[in-house]
C-alpha cells in the first residue's frame, strides 16, 4: 500500500499561498487519533522579511481607504464568518482537540471582537477643542500605527488571533500573524475569508514558524508594534526584547487562577462552575479555574459534590459529542501527568484519577482524564506552576482572608473568581484581590469584547491589554494638531509662549 503525502501548511502572504525558502517544517497532530495530518512550513528570516514586505507595501492604500469602505469590508467579513463558522470549528477540533461545542464557543467570542471592531470608527474618532487661545484651535487624529505583528498561542487557534487583527485592521493598519505552529490552519482559514470579504492584498498576511520567524518580527525596524500571547517566559522574553527594539509590546503571558469558594455559597452552583472552569478545553484555558481555594467548613462537601458530577463527564474525541477531549500533544499530556505525580510525592490526595481514563476515541489519542486532587500544599510545583490541563487541586483555607492573601502571594494575577451570597464578602474581594479580571459566581470572567481583556503581574507585560478601547489604543497613535488661520488681527512677533 502507497502512503500519500501529507498535506502542507503554506503561509499566506500578499493575498496569495506562499511556499517561501525554509526548509524547515513541523509536524501538526490530530490529538484524538494521535497521528500526524499535516506538515506546516516554519519560516526563515528571509520568509519573515517578505511578509513584512508585503505588509508593509499595503499600508498606504489601506490607511487610505475611506472609513466607510473599511468598514463594509469588515461587516462583510464578519457576516461570512457567522455563516461558514462550523468549517472553522471543524478546523479548530482536528488540530487542538477541543470538543466542536467548545471551538464554537471559541469563534462566538472572537466574533465579537469583529463586531466591535466593525465600529472602528466611533472608537478612533479624534477630539477637538476651538479658541484654546485667540483664534487658535487644537484637534487630535488617531492614526494607524503601520505594520503590526502578532503572535498567538495554541489554545485559542481561532479566538486569540480574532482578539487582535480585527480591531489593529479596522483601525487602518496591516498585520503579519504568526499564529501557533501546533494548530496553524485556523488563522490561514481567516485570512483567506478575510480576503473573500474584500480586504485587499498585504492586509492581513500569516507566517507560519517558531522561534526563528518571532525574532525576525521582534527585531525588524519595519515591524510598529508586537501583540503576543503565551507563556510567561515567553511574553517576557518578548518584551524585553522587542521594547529593546522601540516596538510598542503587549505580552500577555500564563495564569493560575483561583475561585475562592466561601462557606455561605450556594455549593451545587460553585461545584458546577468549577467542572466548567476546571475541565472546560481539558483545562488548556488561560482563565481555566486551576486552584479551588475551600474554606474548611465547607471543603468536604464542596469536594464530594465536585468528584460526583466528575463521574458523569465523557472523555474522548471532540467530534462525537464528547464533554472533553484530548490535550494538544503527547509531550504536553506527559508533562501534565508528571504534576500529577509530583503532587501526590508532595502528600496531596487524589481524589479523582483522570490517569486511568477510558475515553471514547482512537487508543493512540493524546488522553488524560479530569483529575481532583485534594489537600495539595502550596510548595509543591503542582501548585506552584501552570499545569495547563485538567487537574483542579483544592486547597484548603480557614478564613476568607487567608484566602485572598493565598490568592495575592500568587506571582500570576490573570483571574480569579469568588462564589458567596454576601455582598460584602464581594465586593471587598473585588477591591482587595489583586487580579486583572474577577469572577462574582461567575467562574471564567472573560470581558465582553468593549471592555478589555488582561491580568496583572507575570500574566501581562507591557500597558495595553486586548481588544475594548485599550485594543483601540494600541494600534492608534494620538497626533495633535494646533492650527491657526490667520484673521486681519493676527498678532506679530512674539517669542515667549503665548498668554493666551
Ligand atoms: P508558548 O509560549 O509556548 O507559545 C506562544 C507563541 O510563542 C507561539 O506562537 C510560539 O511559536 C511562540 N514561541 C514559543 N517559543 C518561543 C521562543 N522561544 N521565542 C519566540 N517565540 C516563541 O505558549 P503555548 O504553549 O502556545 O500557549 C499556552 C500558554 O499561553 C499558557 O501559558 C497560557 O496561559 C498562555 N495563554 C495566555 C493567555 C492570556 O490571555 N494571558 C491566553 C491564552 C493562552
Amino acid at each position: 500500500m502507497t502512503t500519500l503525502p501529507l498535506p502542507t501548511v503554506d503561509h499566506w502572504i500578499d493575498g496569495a499561498s506562499a511556499v517561501g525558502t525554509s526548509e524547515r517544517s513541523a509536524p501538526i497532530y490530530d490529538p484524538a487519533l494521535g497521528r500526524q495530518t499535516k506538515t506546516v512550513r516554519l519560516a526563515n528570516r528571509d520568509d519573515t522579511e517578505s511578509a513584512i514586505a508585503a505588509a508593509k507595501a499595503a499600508l498606504p492604500a489601506w490607511r487610505g481607504m475611506s472609513l466607510a469602505r473599511r468598514q463594509q469590508i469588515m461587516f462583510s467579513f464578519r457576516e461570512l464568518l457567522n455563516a461558514r463558522k462550523s468549517e472553522l470549528a471543524n478546523i479548530i477540533t482536528s488540530e487542538h482537540g477541543k470538543v466542536l461545542d467548545d471551538a464554537m464557543g471559541e469563534i462566538a467570542r472572537g466574533l465579537e471582537v469583529v463586531e466591535l471592531a466593525t465600529a472602528f470608527p466611533s472608537h478612533i474618532k479624534g477630539e477637538y477643542s476651538e479658541n484654546v487661545s485667540t483664534g487658535v484651535d487644537v484637534y487630535s487624529t488617531n492614526e494607524p500605527v503601520g505594520v503590526v505583528a502578532i503572535v498567538s498561542p495554541f489554545n485559542f487557534p481561532a479566538m486569540v488571533p480574532l482578539w487582535f487583527f480585527p480591531v489593529a485592521i479596522a483601525a487602518g493598519n496591516t498585520v503579519v500573524l504568526k499564529p501557533s505552529e501546533k494548530d496553524p490552519s485556523a488563522s490561514l482559514w481567516l485570512a483567506r475569508l478575510f480576503a473573500e470579504a474584500g480586504l485587499p492584498s498585504g492586509v492581513l498576511n500569516v507566517l507560519h514558524g517558531d522561534k526563528e520567524a518571532v525574532d525576525a518580527l521582534l527585531t525588524h525596524p519595519d515591524v510598529a508594534s508586537i501583540s503576543f500571547v503565551g507563556s510567561t517566559p515567553i511574553a517576557q522574553y518578548i518584551y524585553s526584547t522587542a521594547a529593546a527594539h522601540g516596538k510598542r509590546v503587549q505580552a500577555l503571558g500564563g495564569a493560575k487562577n483561583h475561585m475562592l469558594v466561601l462557606p455561605d455559597a450556594d455549593l451545587d452552583l460553585a461545584a458546577d462552575a468549577a467542572i466548567n472552569a476546571g475541565f472546560g478545553s481539558a483545562g488548556e484555558r488561560c482563565m481555566a479555574i486551576s486552584v479551588l481555594v475551600a474554606i474548611e467548613p465547607i471543603a468536604d462537601a464542596l469536594i464530594e459534590k465536585i468528584a460526583k458530577r466528575m463521574s458523569t463527564l465523557r472523555v474522548g474525541d471532540g467530534r462525537r459529542g464528547c464533554d472533553m477531549g484530548p490535550l494538544v500533544s503527547l509531550a504536553h499530556r506527559d508533562k501534565v501527568v508528571s504534576y500529577i505525580d509530583a503532587a501526590v510525592g508532595d502528600g496531596a490526595t487524589v481524589v479523582v484519577d483522570g490517569r486511568d481514563v477510558a475515553p471514547d476515541g482512537e487508543a493512540d489519542g493524546f488522553w488524560l482524564g479530569p483529575t481532583l486532587l485534594d489537600q495539595v500544599p502550596v510548595t509543591s510545583s503542582a501548585y506552584i506552576d501552570e499545569i495547563f490541563g485538567p487537574v483542579l487541586s483544592v486547597v484548603r483555607v480557614p478564613t476568607f482572608d487567608a484566602g485572598i492573601d493565598l490568592i495575592n502571594t500568587s506571582p500570576y494575577g490573570n483571574g480569579t473568581a469568588i462564589f458567596t451570597n454576601d455582598g460584602g464578602a464581594a465586593r471587598r474581594f473585588q477591591r482587595e484581590v489583586e487580579v486583572g479580571m474577577v469572577g462574582i459566581n461567575v467562574p471564567i470572567p472573560v470581558p465582553v469584547a468593549y471592555f478589555s481583556f488582561g491580568g496583572f503581574k507575570a500574566s501581562l507585560f507591557g500597558d495595553a491589554k486586548a481588544y475594548g478601547s485599550q485594543g483601540f489604543d494600541f494600534f492608534t497613535r494620538q497626533k495633535a494638531i494646533t492650527s491657526r488661520w490667520l484673521d486681519p488681527s493676527h498678532g506679530g512677533i512674539n517669542l515667549g509662549f503665548p498668554q493666551n
